[in-house]
Protein backbone atom coordinates (compact mmCIF):
# COMPACT_ATOMS: atom_id res chain seq x y z
CA UNK A 1 0.00 0.00 0.00
CA UNK A 2 2.03 3.20 -1.27
CA UNK A 3 1.79 6.06 1.19
CA UNK A 4 0.94 9.52 0.13
CA UNK A 5 3.28 12.83 1.16
CA UNK A 6 1.60 15.44 2.89
CA UNK A 7 1.97 19.39 1.90
CA UNK A 8 4.17 20.96 4.59
CA UNK A 9 3.66 24.18 5.78
CA UNK A 10 6.75 26.05 6.46
CA UNK A 11 5.58 28.25 9.21
CA UNK A 12 7.49 27.66 12.73
CA UNK A 13 4.23 28.89 14.53
CA UNK A 14 2.22 26.82 16.40
CA UNK A 15 -0.97 28.82 16.19
CA UNK A 16 -0.79 28.70 12.48
CA UNK A 17 -1.82 24.18 12.95
CA UNK A 18 -4.70 22.84 14.04
CA UNK A 19 -4.29 19.59 16.12
CA UNK A 20 -7.29 17.65 14.69
CA UNK A 21 -8.90 13.98 15.64
CA UNK A 22 -12.46 11.86 15.75
CA UNK A 23 -15.00 12.10 17.67
CA UNK A 24 -14.56 8.85 19.48
CA UNK A 25 -11.83 6.82 21.76
CA UNK A 26 -9.05 9.29 23.57
CA UNK A 27 -10.64 12.50 21.50
CA UNK A 28 -11.52 13.99 24.68
CA UNK A 29 -7.80 14.32 25.72
CA UNK A 30 -6.39 15.05 22.76
CA UNK A 31 -8.24 17.51 22.11
CA UNK A 32 -7.50 19.29 25.36
CA UNK A 33 -3.64 18.56 25.34
CA UNK A 34 -3.77 20.25 22.27
CA UNK A 35 -5.75 23.20 24.29
CA UNK A 36 -3.05 22.77 27.47
CA UNK A 37 -0.08 23.33 24.70
CA UNK A 38 -1.62 26.40 23.32
CA UNK A 39 -2.78 24.86 20.08
CA UNK A 40 -5.87 25.24 18.27
CA UNK A 41 -7.99 22.04 18.15
CA UNK A 42 -10.86 20.36 15.92
CA UNK A 43 -12.94 17.13 16.27
CA UNK A 44 -14.54 15.26 13.28
CA UNK A 45 -17.69 13.81 14.81
CA UNK A 46 -20.42 11.72 13.13
CA UNK A 47 -23.84 13.72 13.61
CA UNK A 48 -25.71 12.97 17.06
CA UNK A 49 -21.98 11.99 18.21
CA UNK A 50 -20.98 15.32 19.20
CA UNK A 51 -22.21 15.84 22.73
CA UNK A 52 -19.66 15.25 24.86
CA UNK A 53 -17.26 17.41 22.94
CA UNK A 54 -19.85 20.39 22.72
CA UNK A 55 -20.41 19.41 27.02
CA UNK A 56 -17.28 19.12 27.90
CA UNK A 57 -16.38 22.38 25.90
CA UNK A 58 -12.87 20.72 24.74
CA UNK A 59 -13.43 21.66 21.31
CA UNK A 60 -12.53 24.77 19.40
CA UNK A 61 -14.36 23.87 16.32
CA UNK A 62 -16.33 20.29 15.19
CA UNK A 63 -17.06 19.19 11.71
CA UNK A 64 -19.85 17.00 10.70
CA UNK A 65 -19.96 13.60 8.55
CA UNK A 66 -23.08 11.48 8.52
CA UNK A 67 -21.32 8.45 8.66
CA UNK A 68 -17.36 7.74 9.03
CA UNK A 69 -18.03 6.29 5.21
CA UNK A 70 -18.25 9.79 3.90
CA UNK A 71 -14.37 10.45 5.00
CA UNK A 72 -13.59 12.14 1.46
CA UNK A 73 -11.53 14.45 -0.76
CA UNK A 74 -13.49 17.56 0.44
CA UNK A 75 -13.40 16.95 4.39
CA UNK A 76 -9.36 16.42 3.23
CA UNK A 77 -9.53 19.39 1.34
CA UNK A 78 -10.89 21.31 5.27
CA UNK A 79 -8.35 19.46 6.65
CA UNK A 80 -5.61 20.90 4.74
CA UNK A 81 -6.92 24.11 4.34
CA UNK A 82 -6.73 24.80 8.18
CA UNK A 83 -2.85 22.93 8.56
CA UNK A 84 -4.64 20.15 10.77
CA UNK A 85 -2.38 17.54 11.94
CA UNK A 86 -4.54 14.23 12.61
CA UNK A 87 -3.71 12.35 15.87
CA UNK A 88 -5.11 8.95 14.91
CA UNK A 89 -6.32 6.80 17.69
CA UNK A 90 -7.81 3.12 17.55
CA UNK A 91 -11.22 4.19 16.42
CA UNK A 92 -9.64 6.54 13.57
CA UNK A 93 -7.81 3.35 11.83
CA UNK A 94 -10.97 1.25 12.45
CA UNK A 95 -13.77 3.71 10.60
CA UNK A 96 -11.93 5.66 8.00
CA UNK A 97 -9.74 2.39 7.19
CA UNK A 98 -6.19 1.49 6.15
CA UNK A 99 -6.23 1.80 2.75
CA UNK A 100 -7.98 5.74 2.91
CA UNK A 101 -5.05 6.26 5.74
CA UNK A 102 -1.96 5.55 4.07
CA UNK A 103 -3.52 7.87 0.90
CA UNK A 104 -4.27 10.49 3.08
CA UNK A 105 -2.94 13.65 1.81
CA UNK A 106 -3.60 15.96 5.02
CA UNK A 107 -0.94 15.80 8.11
CA UNK A 108 -1.21 12.18 10.30
CA UNK A 109 0.77 12.46 13.06
CA UNK A 110 3.18 9.21 13.35
CA UNK A 111 4.13 6.54 11.30
CA UNK A 112 1.78 5.25 8.58
CA UNK A 113 4.26 2.35 7.58
CA UNK A 114 3.91 0.45 10.89
CA UNK A 115 0.05 0.05 10.95
CA UNK A 116 0.84 -2.80 8.22
CA UNK A 117 2.76 -4.38 10.98
CA UNK A 118 0.81 -4.20 13.45
CA UNK A 119 -2.54 -4.89 11.44
CA UNK A 120 -0.99 -8.33 10.26
CA UNK A 121 -0.91 -10.87 12.76
CA UNK A 122 1.74 -12.75 11.30
CA UNK A 123 3.76 -9.61 10.89
CA UNK A 124 3.08 -8.22 14.23
CA UNK A 125 4.55 -11.19 15.94
CA UNK A 126 7.86 -11.35 13.82
CA UNK A 127 8.02 -7.77 15.60
CA UNK A 128 7.89 -8.67 18.70
CA UNK A 129 9.63 -11.77 18.79
CA UNK A 130 12.80 -9.96 17.37
CA UNK A 131 12.15 -7.27 20.25
CA UNK A 132 12.79 -10.52 22.16
CA UNK A 133 9.43 -10.48 24.13
CA UNK A 134 7.60 -13.43 25.29
CA UNK A 135 5.04 -14.13 23.60
CA UNK A 136 1.71 -16.33 24.21
CA UNK A 137 2.55 -19.67 22.02
CA UNK A 138 -0.22 -19.96 18.66
CA UNK A 139 -1.60 -22.69 17.42
CA UNK A 140 -1.64 -23.57 13.96
CA UNK A 141 -5.02 -25.47 13.93
CA UNK A 142 -7.72 -26.63 16.38
CA UNK A 143 -6.81 -30.34 16.70
CA UNK A 144 -2.99 -28.81 18.26
CA UNK A 145 -5.02 -27.34 21.11
CA UNK A 146 -3.42 -28.60 24.57
CA UNK A 147 -4.30 -26.62 27.12
CA UNK A 148 -6.31 -23.51 27.46
CA UNK A 149 -6.59 -21.62 24.46
CA UNK A 150 -8.18 -17.62 24.01
CA UNK A 151 -9.83 -17.60 20.65
CA UNK A 152 -9.66 -14.32 19.03
CA UNK A 153 -11.88 -13.46 16.01
CA UNK A 154 -10.08 -11.48 13.71
CA UNK A 155 -10.93 -7.63 13.44
CA UNK A 156 -13.51 -8.30 16.84
CA UNK A 157 -13.23 -4.67 18.07
CA UNK A 158 -12.34 -4.61 22.02
CA UNK A 159 -12.20 -8.06 22.52
CA UNK A 160 -16.07 -8.86 21.30
CA UNK A 161 -16.66 -12.50 21.05
CA UNK A 162 -13.35 -13.56 22.60
CA UNK A 163 -13.78 -17.42 24.41
CA UNK A 164 -11.56 -19.46 26.14
CA UNK A 165 -11.46 -23.63 25.57
CA UNK A 166 -8.70 -26.36 25.99
CA UNK A 167 -9.98 -28.66 23.29
CA UNK A 168 -10.76 -28.75 19.88
CA UNK A 169 -14.01 -30.24 21.04
CA UNK A 170 -14.96 -27.73 22.96
CA UNK A 171 -13.19 -25.60 20.50
CA UNK A 172 -15.82 -26.78 17.48
CA UNK A 173 -18.51 -26.81 19.84
CA UNK A 174 -18.92 -22.91 20.50
CA UNK A 175 -17.21 -22.07 17.31
CA UNK A 176 -20.48 -23.93 15.42
CA UNK A 177 -23.21 -22.66 17.90
CA UNK A 178 -22.36 -19.49 18.38
CA UNK A 179 -20.26 -17.97 15.51
CA UNK A 180 -20.78 -20.11 12.10
CA UNK A 181 -19.84 -17.60 9.35
CA UNK A 182 -16.56 -17.00 11.14
CA UNK A 183 -13.34 -18.68 10.02
CA UNK A 184 -10.55 -16.02 10.62
CA UNK A 185 -9.16 -16.82 14.54
CA UNK A 186 -6.03 -16.97 15.69
CA UNK A 187 -5.49 -19.54 18.80
CA UNK A 188 -3.58 -18.26 21.52
CA UNK A 189 -2.42 -19.85 24.44
CA UNK A 190 -4.57 -19.04 27.31
CA UNK A 191 -1.28 -16.89 30.06
CA UNK A 192 -3.15 -17.27 33.41
CA UNK A 193 -1.93 -13.73 35.31
CA UNK A 194 -3.39 -10.44 35.29
CA UNK A 195 -3.78 -8.12 32.33
CA UNK A 196 -1.16 -5.16 32.37
CA UNK A 197 -1.36 -2.50 29.88
CA UNK A 198 2.00 -0.01 29.44
CA UNK A 199 1.65 2.56 28.04
CA UNK A 200 4.45 4.38 26.59
CA UNK A 201 5.68 7.33 24.50
CA UNK A 202 8.79 7.72 22.27
CA UNK A 203 9.68 11.26 20.64
CA UNK A 204 11.77 11.51 17.74
CA UNK A 205 12.67 14.57 18.70
CA UNK A 206 14.14 13.90 22.31
CA UNK A 207 14.93 10.26 20.90
CA UNK A 208 13.63 9.32 24.48
CA UNK A 209 11.17 6.51 26.02
CA UNK A 210 9.04 7.44 28.67
CA UNK A 211 6.33 5.11 30.38
CA UNK A 212 3.30 7.90 30.83
CA UNK A 213 0.78 5.21 32.90
CA UNK A 214 -0.54 1.57 32.67
CA UNK A 215 -4.16 0.75 32.84
CA UNK A 216 -6.10 -2.65 33.15
CA UNK A 217 -9.38 -3.31 31.34
CA UNK A 218 -12.59 -3.41 32.87
CA UNK A 219 -14.64 -6.71 30.87
CA UNK A 220 -17.58 -7.80 30.57
CA UNK A 221 -18.37 -10.62 31.79
CA UNK A 222 -14.44 -11.80 32.33
CA UNK A 223 -14.71 -9.08 35.54
CA UNK A 224 -17.96 -10.30 36.74
CA UNK A 225 -18.22 -13.92 36.39
CA UNK A 226 -16.12 -13.99 39.89
CA UNK A 227 -19.24 -12.05 41.30
CA UNK A 228 -21.53 -15.34 41.46
CA UNK A 229 -20.37 -18.44 43.33
CA UNK A 230 -18.54 -21.61 40.84
CA UNK A 231 -21.66 -23.02 41.24
CA UNK A 232 -23.75 -20.64 39.79
CA UNK A 233 -20.83 -19.87 36.88
CA UNK A 234 -21.32 -23.67 36.17
CA UNK A 235 -25.45 -24.16 35.76
CA UNK A 236 -25.28 -20.95 33.78
CA UNK A 237 -22.89 -22.17 31.01
CA UNK A 238 -21.37 -19.02 31.20
CA UNK A 239 -18.34 -18.90 28.57
CA UNK A 240 -16.36 -15.89 29.24
CA UNK A 241 -15.97 -12.88 27.28
CA UNK A 242 -14.35 -9.56 26.83
CA UNK A 243 -15.59 -6.96 25.80
CA UNK A 244 -14.24 -3.59 26.64
CA UNK A 245 -16.73 -1.42 28.91
CA UNK A 246 -13.62 0.71 30.38
CA UNK A 247 -10.57 1.31 31.82
CA UNK A 248 -8.93 1.50 35.43
CA UNK A 249 -5.35 2.80 36.55
CA UNK A 250 -2.59 0.75 37.96
CA UNK A 251 0.59 1.66 39.54
CA UNK A 252 2.88 -1.46 39.00
CA UNK A 253 5.74 -3.00 41.50
CA UNK A 254 8.66 -0.80 41.02
CA UNK A 255 11.41 -3.29 40.80
CA UNK A 256 9.51 -4.38 37.74
CA UNK A 257 9.70 -0.77 36.11
CA UNK A 258 13.32 -1.81 34.63
CA UNK A 259 12.13 -4.35 32.27
CA UNK A 260 9.45 -2.32 31.28
CA UNK A 261 11.36 0.47 30.04
CA UNK A 262 13.59 -2.02 27.86
CA UNK A 263 10.74 -3.89 26.84
CA UNK A 264 9.80 -0.77 25.13
CA UNK A 265 12.93 -0.02 24.23
CA UNK A 266 13.67 -2.76 22.16
CA UNK A 267 10.36 -2.68 20.57
CA UNK A 268 11.58 0.86 18.87
CA UNK A 269 14.89 0.18 17.91
CA UNK A 270 13.64 -3.20 16.14
CA UNK A 271 11.05 -1.13 14.59
CA UNK A 272 13.55 1.40 13.22
CA UNK A 273 14.77 -1.82 11.47
CA UNK A 274 11.67 -2.76 10.00
CA UNK A 275 9.83 0.37 8.61
CA UNK A 276 12.05 4.02 7.98
CA UNK A 277 11.09 6.34 10.72
CA UNK A 278 10.45 3.41 12.94
CA UNK A 279 7.64 3.47 15.44
CA UNK A 280 7.19 7.30 17.48
CA UNK A 281 4.34 8.81 19.88
CA UNK A 282 2.58 6.92 21.77
CA UNK A 283 2.21 2.68 21.73
CA UNK A 284 0.86 0.49 23.98
CA UNK A 285 2.43 -2.83 25.46
CA UNK A 286 -1.13 -5.59 25.93
CA UNK A 287 0.99 -7.89 28.79
CA UNK A 288 -0.37 -10.55 30.96
CA UNK A 289 1.84 -11.10 34.10
CA UNK A 290 2.09 -14.59 35.98
CA UNK A 291 2.03 -15.47 39.20
CA UNK A 292 6.32 -16.13 39.00
CA UNK A 293 6.10 -12.09 37.60
CA UNK A 294 7.09 -13.41 33.82
CA UNK A 295 5.70 -10.63 31.36
CA UNK A 296 4.04 -12.15 28.28
CA UNK A 297 2.88 -9.86 25.66
CA UNK A 298 0.02 -10.59 23.65
CA UNK A 299 -0.80 -7.57 21.36
CA UNK A 300 1.01 -3.92 20.51
CA UNK A 301 -1.34 -0.71 19.78
CA UNK A 302 1.24 1.47 17.91
CA UNK A 303 -0.92 4.56 18.60
CA UNK A 304 -2.67 6.04 21.82
CA UNK A 305 -4.70 3.37 23.78
CA UNK A 306 -8.03 4.14 25.61
CA UNK A 307 -6.28 3.29 28.60
CA UNK A 308 -4.69 6.67 29.10
CA UNK A 309 -7.97 7.76 29.39
CA UNK A 310 -8.43 7.81 33.17
CA UNK A 311 -4.67 10.16 33.27
CA UNK A 312 -6.21 13.42 31.60
CA UNK A 313 -4.51 15.08 34.49
CA UNK A 314 -1.25 12.93 34.19
CA UNK A 315 -0.56 9.90 36.07
CA UNK A 316 1.85 9.42 39.20
CA UNK A 317 4.55 8.40 36.67
CA UNK A 318 4.51 11.73 34.75
CA UNK A 319 3.85 13.71 37.63
CA UNK A 320 7.26 12.49 38.41
CA UNK A 321 8.58 13.75 35.41
CA UNK A 322 6.29 16.87 34.92
CA UNK A 323 6.02 19.68 36.41
CA UNK A 324 2.50 20.36 34.95
CA UNK A 325 -0.38 17.36 33.98
CA UNK A 326 0.73 15.85 31.56
CA UNK A 327 -1.51 13.34 29.60
CA UNK A 328 -0.74 10.75 26.71
CA UNK A 329 -2.97 13.48 24.17
CA UNK A 330 -0.95 16.92 25.71
CA UNK A 331 2.45 14.73 25.39
CA UNK A 332 1.28 14.20 21.65
CA UNK A 333 0.45 18.11 21.03
CA UNK A 334 3.91 18.90 22.93
CA UNK A 335 5.76 16.50 20.51
CA UNK A 336 3.81 18.09 17.45
CA UNK A 337 4.34 22.03 18.94
CA UNK A 338 8.20 21.42 19.47
CA UNK A 339 8.82 19.99 15.92
CA UNK A 340 6.80 22.88 14.47
CA UNK A 341 8.96 25.56 16.53
CA UNK A 342 12.41 23.70 15.77
CA UNK A 343 11.14 23.29 12.17
CA UNK A 344 10.91 19.56 12.66
CA UNK A 345 7.69 19.15 11.55
CA UNK A 346 8.32 16.44 9.13
CA UNK A 347 10.21 13.94 11.72
CA UNK A 348 6.64 14.12 13.32
CA UNK A 349 4.53 13.03 10.66
CA UNK A 350 3.85 9.79 8.82
P1 LIG B 1 -7.71 -4.15 21.32
O1 LIG B 1 -7.51 -4.34 19.85
O2 LIG B 1 -8.66 -3.05 21.66
O3 LIG B 1 -6.43 -4.11 22.08
P2 LIG B 1 -8.69 -6.77 21.21
O4 LIG B 1 -10.05 -6.85 20.70
O5 LIG B 1 -7.58 -7.05 20.25
O6 LIG B 1 -8.47 -5.41 21.90
P3 LIG B 1 -7.23 -8.22 23.11
O7 LIG B 1 -6.65 -7.01 23.75
O8 LIG B 1 -6.38 -9.02 22.20
O9 LIG B 1 -8.56 -7.77 22.40
O10 LIG B 1 -7.80 -9.19 24.22
C1 LIG B 1 -8.94 -8.90 25.04
C2 LIG B 1 -8.72 -9.43 26.44
O11 LIG B 1 -8.50 -10.82 26.40
C3 LIG B 1 -7.49 -8.86 27.15
O12 LIG B 1 -7.76 -7.69 27.85
C4 LIG B 1 -7.12 -9.97 28.11
O13 LIG B 1 -7.89 -9.86 29.30
C5 LIG B 1 -7.55 -11.21 27.38
N1 LIG B 1 -6.44 -11.87 26.71
C6 LIG B 1 -6.01 -11.66 25.44
N2 LIG B 1 -5.02 -12.50 25.11
C7 LIG B 1 -4.79 -13.26 26.19
C8 LIG B 1 -3.90 -14.35 26.47
N3 LIG B 1 -3.04 -14.79 25.57
N4 LIG B 1 -3.96 -14.91 27.69
C9 LIG B 1 -4.84 -14.47 28.63
N5 LIG B 1 -5.72 -13.48 28.42
C10 LIG B 1 -5.70 -12.87 27.22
Amino acid sequence: MAKSKPILPASTNPKDFVIATLGSHTALQILKGARDEGMRNLVICRKGQERPYKSYGVADEILYVDDWSDWNESLEEELIKRNAIIVPHASFIAYVGLPRVMKMQAMYYGTKEILKWESDRDMERQWLEKSGLELPRVFEKPEDIDRAVIVKFHGAPGGFGYFVVKSAEQFYEVKNRKYPEQNDYALQEYIVGVPLYVHYFYSPLTKELEIMSFDKRYESNADSIGRIRAEDQLAANIHTSYTIVGNIPVVVRESMLPEFFEMGEKVVEVSKKLTGKGLFGPFCLECIVTRKLQIYVFEISARIVAGTNPFVEGSPYTALRYKEPMSTGRRIARDIKQAIEQGRLDEVLG
